[in-house]
């Protein structure tokens, strides 16, 4: 029963944690990086990794449940990590080639074709 308890509570770490996490991101002002974000959702998985890690060494999770809540962490740390590296919906790609354009520049940062705008004129896709 304490294995369900503690199981419980790690959950609800992470519930809590992210129900209450607008409150505090209001405070410092709207415009938060999304970097920032992903960082506070890594280490908030990171804390949870340790306390489970901790519970474990302390005999307080068995084996079984220790495997699977590791897992269920690695899963979140791996979709935290891919939204992460997605490059934002209005990230251009640039045509000369195709390396993604952060949507306020105006040249591609690497080969330096000017990115003037949304639909490239031929080109792009063909499906
Ligand atoms: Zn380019």
């Amino acid at each position: 029963m304490i294995l369900l308890f503690v199981a419980m509570a790690l959950m609800g770490l992470l519930l809590l944690a992210y129900v209450t996490r607008p409150l505090f991101a209001r405070e410092t002002a709207g415009a938060l990086p999304a970097q920032e974000d992903h960082d506070w959702q890594k280490e908030t998985l990171m804390e949870a990794v340790r306390d489970l890690e901790y519970d474990f060494r302390l005999g307080k999770v068995s084996q079984q449940d220790y495997r699977e809540q590791q897992q269920w962490l690695a899963l979140e740390a791996a979709r935290v990590q891919a939204s992460a590296r997605r490059p934002s919906s209005r990230t251009r790609i640039c045509s000369a080639c195709g390396n993604p354009v952060p949507p306020k520049d105006r040249f591609c940062g690497d080969c330096g074709a000017p990115s003037s705008g949304k639909k490239s004129t031929g080109g792009g896709r063909n499906s």
